[in-house]
């Protein structure tokens, strides 16, 4: 019987679509991120089911019982506190598993933070990547965010607004002070709100946390900027420099073999040189 993964809503309880109330109505079992937290939205909707819980720390142990639940023809139901199973949230783990036994999930649309937040961004949507959370720890972040200074796609994170503060001023030093920054607040509920500006400003705007949750949107690198040069692309010209290659076919290869900005690959083999 079908594992169904069902969206739930972000925060405005009207964000639930009609498939997903009934898949959830003719499930056998659902199984939630956190009980209680999935028990008050089903309430709101009048429906009664038997819930168990799939967590990040119960995931593994919880997947044998899924799957034999599967095996006995029962429709398995699976959802987290917001928006997309999986999606920065429990279910990877059951849909590889699933798949593996031969199950098929079978998707039910809805929110999810992060689209949310694109789509009213105002930054170019036509290509993006998101990146979830960053990692804790500090060398970590910074060389995931200097590995994407020549992304031309728009960047999209999740993150605490206590450690929005510490995310911002990582975007200034890693991906400069001049890029577009757009943080997109408490989407769906009472209090939303779009702050757009520079991640300069940004880093003023939020020197203090703020409340609720939070996604942090950074414009992609722009066509020509002498920040789009990545560390190994440096490293490959001041390697080619010190072999004895002239300036302008240094700055020649580099950009054939990456893509970057032949020019600005040549100033910075000019600078390397000084
Ligand atoms: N699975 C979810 C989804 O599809 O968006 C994301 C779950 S992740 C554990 C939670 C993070 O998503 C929050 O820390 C925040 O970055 C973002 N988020 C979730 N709901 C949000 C909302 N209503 N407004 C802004 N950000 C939100």
């Amino acid at each position: 019987m079908p594992l169904y993964l069902v969206f739930t809503p972000i925060g405005n309880l009207e964000d639930i679509t009609l498939r997903a109330l009934r898949v959830l109505r003719e499930a056998d079992v659902i199984a939630a991120e956190d009980t209680r937290h999935t028990g008050m939205l089903l309430a709101h909707y009048d429906i009664r089911k038997p819930l168990v819980s799939l967590h990040e720390h119960n995931e593994e142990e919880r997947i044998q019982g899924v799957l034999a639940r599967l095996a006995a023809g029962d429709a398995v139901a699976v959802v987290s506190d917001a928006g997309a199973p999986v999606i920065s949230d429990p279910g990877y783990q059951l849909v590889r598993a699933a798949i593996a036994a031969g199950y098929q999930p079978i998707p039910i649309p809805g929110p999810s933070a992060l689209l949310t937040a694109l789509a009213a961004s105002g930054l170019p949507a036509d290509r993006f990547l998101f990146l979830g959370f960053l990692p804790r720890k500090a060398k970590a972040r910074a060389e995931l965010l200097q590995s994407l200074r020549a992304e031309p796609g728009a960047l999209i994170f999740y993150e605490s607004p206590r450690r929005l503060p510490a995310l911002l001023a990582d975007i200034v030093r890693e991906l400069g002070p001049e890029r577009p920054v757009v943080i997109a607040r408490e989407l769906t509920k009472l209090h939303e709100e779009f702050w757009r500006g520079r991640a300069q400003d940004a880093v003023r705007a939020f020197a203090q946390p703020p409340r609720g949750e939070i996604v942090a949107l950074v414009g992609g690198a722009p066509a020509s900027s002498p920040q789009v040069i990545t560390p190994e692309a440096e490293e490959t010209l001041a390697g080619l420099l010190t072999g004895g290659a002239s300036t302008a076919d240094a700055a020649r290869l580099v950009a054939a073999l990456t893509g970057l900005s032949r020019r600005a690959l040549y100033q910075r083999a000019l600078a390397l040189r000084e």
